[in-house]
C-alpha cells in the first residue's frame, strides 16, 4: 500500500476546501453523510454528458453504454462487501429503503402472530419503525438486546431473548448515536443456531471498515451509498440466493417482470425481480467511483488512521472540563457523543458552527438508545479517514472556551 497521506486525500474532496463563518470547513458530520471526491463528482457527470440512457430496454448504443456503467456498479458492490453472486446484489435508495423491502417482503411472508422479531437497543429508527410496523401487522413481538453503560450489546441477555418464535434478527454493525462495533458474527451465529435469520445493517460499518458478509454470515446486508463517498439515493441491499429468489417482489412494474397479462404476471429472477421501475442508474455508477475510491485508498489504511484519530478524539474530549462521554466501548468507530454540562447540545452546535465546524446535535435517530443513556440530546462529532488532529483540536478549542476554560 502506498503511505496514507491525509493532507494529500483532503485535496480530492473539494468541499473539504470551503469556508463557512471566515473559517476552513472541518466537516465532523460523517456519520450523517460524508463528503464525495471529485472522481465520483465527475463519475456521474461523466454518465450524463455521455452515456445517459434507460437501461436493459433499449437496443442502441447508449442503452448499452448505461447498462454496462449500472451493472459495473453491480459487480463492485459485490466486490467491496465479497458477496459470492453479482446478482444477490439489489439497488434500492438506501439503507431505510432496503431494510424496509425486507420486512415488507421477507417478513410479510416469514412472520405471524406469536412470533418474535430482535433488534438491538442500539439501533437507528431505520431498524426499528419497519418491524415495529411488521409486528403490529401481524401481531408479533418486537424483543429488544439491552446495552451495558459502555453502549455495547449484552450477549447473555441476547442469549436469553432467542427462542423458537424468534424469526429474524436486525442489528447494526456500528451504532451511528455511539460508535459501538456490535459482534455481529456472534449475534447472526447465535440467531442461526436458534432457527432465525439475520439482517446486518451496515450503514455506518462500511466507510471505517472491511466488510465481508460470508465472514459475518449474515442473511441480509444492507447500506447506503451516501455514507461511503457516494451520492445519496443510491443504496444496496444484499441477500443469499436462496433467500431472495424465495421472496416475493415488494413492489410491481417495470423491469422486473417476465412476462403480463391481466390474468398473471411472471417476475424476472434477481436481481431485476426487486428493482421495479427506472431506477437511479447515475447514483448507482457514482457508487461504484466511490468503491473504486476507496480501494485506491485502501480500506486497510483507513481503518488504521482512524483508529488513532478516534482514540486521540476520545482522550481530548475527555479531558475538557464538563464533558460527558457517551458511548466508549472498547470496540469503537468514528463517532463521539457527548454532552457539555451547563450548555444544551443545540448551543454547543451552534458555537461550534460559527467556528466552520459541523457536528450533528440531537437524536441522530436513535432515540431508545439516548434514553437508555439519560438524555435526549447529545453533540455528536464523527470522523472520517480525511479527518485530522488540528480538526479535533480546533473543535476541542471551542469547547474548552464554552466550558469556561482559557485556552491553551
Ligand atoms: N442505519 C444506521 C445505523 C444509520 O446510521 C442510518 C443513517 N443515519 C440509517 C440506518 C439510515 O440510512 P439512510 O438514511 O441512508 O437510509
Amino acid at each position: 500500500h502506498p503511505p496514507f497521506d491525509v493532507h494529500a486525500l483532503r485535496r480530492d474532496f473539494p468541499v473539504l476546501q470551503e469556508r463557512v463563518n471566515g473559517r476552513q470547513l472541518v466537516w465532523l458530520d460523517n456519520a450523517a453523510t460524508t463528503q464525495k471526491p471529485q472522481s465520483v463528482i465527475d463519475r456521474i457527470s461523466y454518465f450524463y454528458a455521455h452515456e445517459n440512457s434507460n437501461i436493459h430496454r433499449g437496443a442502441h448504443e447508449l442503452a448499452a453504454r448505461a447498462t454496462d456503467a449500472y451493472e459495473g456498479a453491480r459487480e463492485r458492490v459485490r466486490q467491496f462487501i465479497n458477496a459470492p453472486d453479482v446478482n444477490e446484489v439489489i439497488f434500492v435508495r438506501g439503507t431505510t429503503e432496503g431494510i424496509n423491502l425486507v420486512a415488507k417482503s421477507w417478513g410479510g411472508q416469514h412472520v405471524g402472530e406469536g412470533d418474535e422479531i430482535i433488534v438491538s437497543h442500539l439501533e437507528h429508527h431505520a431498524n426499528i419503525v419497519p418491524w415495529q410496523q411488521l409486528a403490529a401487522a401481524k401481531g408479533a413481538k418486537l424483543r429488544v438486546i439491552p446495552v451495558d453503560d459502555s453502549g455495547q450489546v449484552l450477549l447473555d441477555e441476547y442469549r436469553k431473548l432467542l427462542g423458537d418464535r424468534t424469526k429474524i434478527v436486525a442489528v447494526t454493525q456500528v451504532s451511528n448515536a455511539l460508535g459501538t462495533v456490535v459482534p455481529v458474527k456472534e449475534i447472526v451465529d447465535l440467531a442461526h443456531r436458534a432457527g432465525a435469520l439475520a439482517l446486518v445493517d451496515g450503514a455506518q460499518s462500511v466507510s471505517h471498515m472491511r466488510v465481508d458478509v460470508q465472514e459475518i454470515g449474515a442473511d441480509f446486508f444492507v447500506f447506503s451509498g451516501h455514507k461511503v463517498f457516494g451520492p445519496t439515493g443510491i443504496g444496496a441491499v444484499w441477500a443469499r440466493r436462496d433467500v431472495f429468489e424465495d421472496m416475493p417482489p415488494w413492489q410491481g412494474g417495470g423491469n422486473m417482470i417476465a412476462d403480463v397479462t391481466f390474468e398473471k404476471t411472471l417476475f424476472q429472477p434477481i436481481p431485476n425481480k426487486f428493482e421495479a421501475g427506472t431506477g437511479n442508474i447515475a447514483d448507482a455508477v457514482g457508487l461504484g467511483a466511490a468503491i473504486d475510491y476507496v480501494n485506491r485508498v485502501g480500506m486497510e489504511n483507513i481503518a488504521r488512521y482512524e483508529h488513532e484519530l478516534l482514540a486521540y478524539g476520545m482522550q481530548r474530549l475527555g479531558a475538557v472540563k464538563g464533558v460527558r462521554l457517551i458511548g466508549t466501548a472498547s470496540d469503537k468507530a468514528s463517532v463521539m457523543s457527548f454532552v457539555l454540562a451547563g450548555h444544551d447540545t443545540e448551543e454547543v452546535g451552534q458555537a461550534l458552527n460559527k467556528e466552520g465546524i459541523a457536528v450533528r446535535t440531537g437524536h441522530h435517530c436513535a432515540q431508545p438508545i439516548l434514553r437508555r443513556f439519560g438524555v435526549e440530546t447529545t453533540v455528536r462529532p464523527s470522523l472520517a479517514f480525511y479527518n485530522t488532529c488540528e480538526e479535533i483540536d480546533r473543535l476541542v478549542a471551542v469547547l474548552r472556551q464554552l466550558a469556561g476554560q482559557r485556552r491553551l
